[in-house]
């Protein structure tokens, strides 16, 4: 058996390599596998194993067909996870999203056509729906992406799920809520603001705080991502969801508390353009079906991967460029 996983050098999916690594992926213990990176800013090949006699590296575009169609012959299955990912970024740079993304999604399904991948998976997200502000999404509903990086993942689905209708490609498309946990990059809210009450300095508040994010433990969602490889429906769109629902500035007070910080650091600034009010996924069919239920409660994560941070992250890194302007 041999896997490919795209993006596998950055959070997600140097989680879920190392679940593959560890044979905990039933039918797939003893699978090679290939991780294809580009190491943008956001990948790092630290974040995975320096050595590990079934894991295979190589640094690559996955918008460069010839390198793609190379690399995924020969493999069973393919998880694809590479994609520019934070929305902030597609507010000031949005071409790489849709090449990434969208040309790059089209890139690899083509190659898994041509090569006869038998099973595909492609990760993306519940941004793909905009905001809701009661209830919740059920899979069949329709796609109003807000932000940039948003569309790109959506118009990705798409793609992935038209190699199925038109040529039969065997391939199920995932959609998750917020991942937490270590190893994500410190652009984002939870390193972001980890890092930086760590050190004592002020954190950015979109607005009033009170946009509604739903959070799951990366290795929930890992787990969740093998049983779609293994039992997910061909053309099925599966939610991964089931985390915990809280405003950010419930997450901030969290945050605050665990990092022993003042909450005079809380600076509220602008809001964020076209921010999505509240995500909420209905996980109904990945749990009925695939009998999927997130196993880490949410204060304990939360708990470990501040801990992660503290102990393990170099303090001392210059901050993210991308962090939003913090008010004086
Ligand atoms: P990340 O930004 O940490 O990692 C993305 C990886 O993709 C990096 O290693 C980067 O180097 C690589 N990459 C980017 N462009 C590439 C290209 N052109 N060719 C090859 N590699 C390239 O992102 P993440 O948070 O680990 O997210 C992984 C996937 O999960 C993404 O598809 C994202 O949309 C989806 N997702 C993320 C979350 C979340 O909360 N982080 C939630 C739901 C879905």
């Amino acid at each position: 058996m041999k896997v490919l996983v795209t993006g596998g050098a950055g959070f997600i999916g140097s989680h879920y390599v190392r679940t593959l690594l560890d044979g905990e992926c039933p039918g797939f213990e003893e699978a090679d596998v290939t991780v294809v990176d580009k190491l943008t800013y956001a990948g790092r090949r630290e974040n995975l194993p320096s050595r590990h006699p079934r894991l295979t590296f190589v640094q690559g575009d996955i918008c460069d067909a010839s390198l793609v169609r190379e690399v995924v012959a020969g493999h069973d299955a393919v998880v694809h996870l590479a994609a520019e990912s934070h929305v902030d970024r597609s507010l000031v740079a949005p071409a790489e999203f849709v090449q990434t993304n969208v040309a790059g999604t089209q890139v690899l399904m083509e190659a898994c056509l041509r090569a006869g991948v038998e099973r595909v998976v492609h990760v993306s997200t519940d941004e793909v729906y905009g905001s809701i502000e009661h209830g919740s999404w059920t899979e069949d509903l329709p796609l109003e992406p807000s932000s940039p990086y948003a569309a790109s993942k959506a118009a990705g689905d798409l793609v992935a799920l038209s190699y199925w209708r038109t040529h039969g490609l065997d391939v199920s498309v995932t959609r998750c809520c917020n991942n937490y946990g270590p190893r994500q990059h410190v652009e984002k809210l939870i390193p972001l603001f980890t890092t930086r009450l760590l050190r004592g300095l002020p954190v950015p508040l979109y607005g009033d705080g009170g946009n509604v994010r739903e959070w799951l433990h990366v290795s929930d969602h890992c787990r969740a991502l093998n049983l779609v490889l293994l039992r997910g429906e061909p053309g099925g769109i599966y939610h991964i969801g089931g985390g915990t629902s809280l405003t950010n500035r419930r997450l901030t007070e969290m945050l605050l508390e665990l990092c022993e910080a003042d909450p005079a650091l809380v600076r509220r600034v602008r809001d964020r353009q076209a921010h999505d009010l509240r995500y909420s996924l209905d996980a109904t069919k990945i749990r009925e079906e695939l009998g999927f239920e997130p196993r880490v409660p949410f204060a304990e994560g939360l708990a470990q991967t501040v801990g992660w941070y503290r102990d393990t992250y170099d303090l001392g890194t210059p901050d993210t460029p991308y962090a939003p302007a913090l008010a004086s």
